[in-house]
């Protein structure tokens, strides 16, 4: 019988330095005595955004094929280099790159999806006995091109690879113990959960908890990737990433998240008729923006205004488009804010306990936080504020949910 199948992950931090890396070595090297290791690397902690710098300081819009394969070279060095400090420990490993293991994704630079993966080559080498050290964040489009999976992209690379493999687990190894009730940078008293359900992980992961990328919780979702969030600093035991329990619905709010990258559109006078929403947004998604909240208020003199949230990265081209749509439509004037951001609480539990939205308002009017935008969903409200109050808000909504704890980091 062959051994248990791992699929390790290791984030930025945990690779940041030479120390950083042999101490990761370290761990795969116990790891690797009792079982088959995949190890996947991102990039050292800050390179990709040195990579991004550079290519935009020779155009604000870089090509994007070929902006990816500038920033997809920082796994290209980890994987390399972590795979050296293995052999200079006398393990046996091969480091691969994206292609090389035939990551096949669709050609949406800088944003890829996967569509494949082709795990004979990882299976070649695990069965040699060497640990397969993988460049995160990477694969290969239909056209031979190197592609990247978005920010946080090693994540979606590791639990893909844990699917394909159909390893035993997945460890996602970072800089903070696991997952906590909001991010402990910003509530130090924030607690690490034992447990959390794949739906809650993935509404945090969407509405801002940077601590997994979104699709990866979708792929481990989908393909019932136990996943294991811990800290490559210590040997604590962290989070388990699971399906739904029976009891988990006990615990109304699991966590608060908070997104600063998103900014928001207002247009004004819009004619209130059938079929002015889908020309206004249509175009918007034809350009691959994705919209979130919408508010259209109340319409009066059949005039209307209509309000809603973008990526801020995209809210040059979404104005733009919206602009060229309100001339066409005779509507009012089109302005962007940026310095908003959208605040979420999520739990199983609000499915059953009314009054949570309530709670909500109540606690960010004490603290006199206008509520801009509204939304919700059965397990989570979101209120967007002015990005100013974002930590205020942030940390009194835990403690009026989640109370306080021990320090987290
Ligand atoms: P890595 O480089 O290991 O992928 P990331 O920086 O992507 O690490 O993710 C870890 C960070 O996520 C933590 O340092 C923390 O600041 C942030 N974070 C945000 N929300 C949460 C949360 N609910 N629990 C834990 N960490 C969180
Ligand atoms: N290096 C990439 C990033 O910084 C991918 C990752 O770390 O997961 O977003
Ligand atoms: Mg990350």
């Amino acid at each position: 019988m062959s051994l248990p199948l791992v699929v390790q992950k290791y984030g930025g931090t945990s690779v940041g330095s030479v120390e950083r890396i042999q101490e990761v070595a370290r761990r795969v090297e116990e790891c690797a005595r009792t079982h088959r290791v995949v190890a996947v690397v991102s990039a050292m902690a800050g390179e990709t955004d040195r990579l991004l710098k550079l290519a935009r300081a020779l155009a604000p819009d870089p090509t994007p094929r070929e902006s990816d394969v500038v920033v997809a070279s920082g796994e290209q060095v980890t994987s390399a280099l972590l795979s050296i400090a293995l052999h200079a420990r006398g393990v046996a490993a091969q480091s691969f790159l994206g292609h090389q293991i035939r990551i096949h994704t669709d050609s949406a630079h800088s944003r890829a999806r996967i569509r494949s993966i082709d795990s004979e080559r990882l299976f070649t080498a695990l069965d040699s006995g060497r640990v397969a050290v993988v460049a995160g964040f990477q694969g290969v489009d239909e056209h031979e091109s190197i592609t990247t999976l978005g920010r946080g992209g090693s994540d979606t690379t590791a639990v893909a690879l844990a699917a394909a493999t159909k390893a035993d687990a997945c460890e996602i190894y970072t800089d903070v113990d696991g997952v906590y009730t909001t991010d402990p940078r910003i509530v130090p008293h924030a607690h690490k959960l034992e447990r959390i359900s794949y739906d809650e992980m993935l509404e945090l992961a969407s509405l801002g908890a940077k601590v997994l990328q979104i699709r990866s919780v979708e792929f481990a979702k989908r393909y019932s990737v136990p996943l294991h969030v811990r800290s490559s600093f210590n040997g604590h035991p962290g989070t388990w990433v699971v399906p739904e329990e029976s009891n988990m619905e006990e615990v109304t709010v699991a966590g608060v998240a908070y997104d600063r990258d998103q900014a928001k559109i207002t247009l004004t006078a819009v004619p209130d008729r059938p079929g002015l929403a889908a020309k206004i947004f249509s175009p918007i998604a034809a350009r691959g923006i994705v919209v979130d909240m919408i508010i259209q208020n109340v319409g009066a003199d059949g005039k209307t205004d209509m309000t809603f949230t973008v990526p801020r990265l995209e809210v040059d081209n979404a104005l733009r488009i919206v602009r060229e749509v309100a001339r066409e439509v005779g509507a009012g004037d089109a302005r962007s804010e940026g310095d908003i951001a959208k605040v979420s609480v999520v739990g199983l539990g609000m499915r059953s306990h009314a009054g949570v939205a309530a709670q909500i308002f109540e606690t960010l009017a004490r603290e006199g936080i206008n509520i801009q935008m509204i939304s919700t969903s059965e397990i989570k409200v979101s209120v967007v504020i002015d990005a100013k109050y974002t930590e205020l808000a942030v940390r009194v909504l835990h403690d009026a949910f989640l109370g306080k704890g021990e320090e987290a980091v």
